[in-house]
């Protein structure tokens, strides 16, 4: 657990400051609040008193987490992941989900991405983007894409850097990272069986009768939602992301393919045919950016002019 996740509630005014539970003054307590879950409050009485010498009254969320051990997060998650452990049989289909509490704590900050699609296309469009697929951010103002499944379960998020200009990826060293791997570096779990589904794939239901285009990128299916809404937008992550398992959820949709240019489209168009007829779709494969006119690698968000679709 991260040392900065609790932390003294910021002075915004008499209200931030409440009564004592020891001497009983009023305005002269300050509350820990839980930076990862909203900044709610631990408990009431978990805080310190203002009056150092005449109280001292100091009461950590550490020690509040030793006596009241299932209030911990970090409790919670063993308790979960043992019970799944203990009911699941067949352990080669048990993989673990992100609790909803984090993606919440995500949808609350903004993040470069977002920033730059908003200077870009019309905001109306962009709300829509931003509230199907449920872009979060970081404290560091990266961007969250989220996998969530059919069922409603997050399987992971994806945390990506951008420059909120240009709206291009930073490249080096942090500029990706895993919502599962940082849960397993600050130690809110032991152990995370991960098992990836499409980006999008929630949305399925809700646009029952659209066709689905299927992407390799996430910052392409948001392009792509906003300037062709005739589609459900879904990425598989990556180019070897076009899988059996991953596309399970394509069962009986009309899907078209938009792999990126050259290799992309080479190995997703070897692939598709043994994968459609076995999850059982109907499929076209564009060759949109074929053909050299885009430059190697394209896909179709960078097709796009993004001057033809600016509001200013
Ligand atoms: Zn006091």
């Amino acid at each position: 657990m991260s040392e900065y996740r609790y932390q003294l509630e910021k002075y915004r005014g008499r209200g931030t400051r409440y009564t004592c539970p020891k001497c009983r003054r009023k305005h002269t307590f300050t509350r820990y609040i839980d930076t990862y879950n909203n900044n709610i409050y631990i408990n009431d009485n978990v805080g310190k008193c203002n009056r150092l010498d005449k109280c001292g009254y100091h009461y950590t969320p550490h020690q509040y987490f030793e006596d009241n051990p299932m209030k911990s997060d970090v409790c919670l998650f063993k308790t979960i992941g043992f019970l799944n452990k203990q009911t699941s049989k067949d352990t080669s289909s048990h993989f673990d989900t992100i609790p909803e509490w984090i993606v919440e704590g995500s949808l609350q900050r903004g993040n470069a991405h977002v920033e730059w699609l908003r200077g870009v296309f019309n905001p109306i469009d962009v709300e829509r983007v931003v509230g199907d697929y449920q872009i979060g951010g970081t404290r560091e103002g990266h961007a969250v894409f989220w996998q969530r499944d059919s069922e409603g379960r997050v399987r992971t998020g994806k945390i990506m850097a951008y420059d909120p200009t240009t709206g291009k990826r930073l490249k080096g060293g942090g500029s990706v990272d895993w919502v599962h791997s940082t849960m397993l570096r600050q130690g809110l779990v032991e152990e995370f069986s991960l098992r990836q589904c499409l980006y999008g794939e929630h949305l399925l239901s809700r646009y029952p009768d659209l066709a689905v285009g299927v992407v390799e990128s996430y910052k392409t299916v948001h392009i792509a939602s906003i300037i062709l809404p005739q589609l459900v937008w879904c990425a598989t992550d990556s180019l070897s992301g076009l899988t059996a398992e991953r596309l399970s959820s394509l069962r009986g949709r009309r899907v078209v393919l938009f792999p990126d240019e050259g290799r992309g489209y080479e190995e997703w168009s070897s692939k598709i045919s043994k994968i459609a007829h076995d999850v059982g779709f109907d499929y076209r494969i564009s060759s949109f950016v074929e053909g050299g006119m885009y430059g190697g690698g394209a896909d179709i968000g960078d097709i796009v002019n993004v001057e033809e679709y600016c509001p200013f």
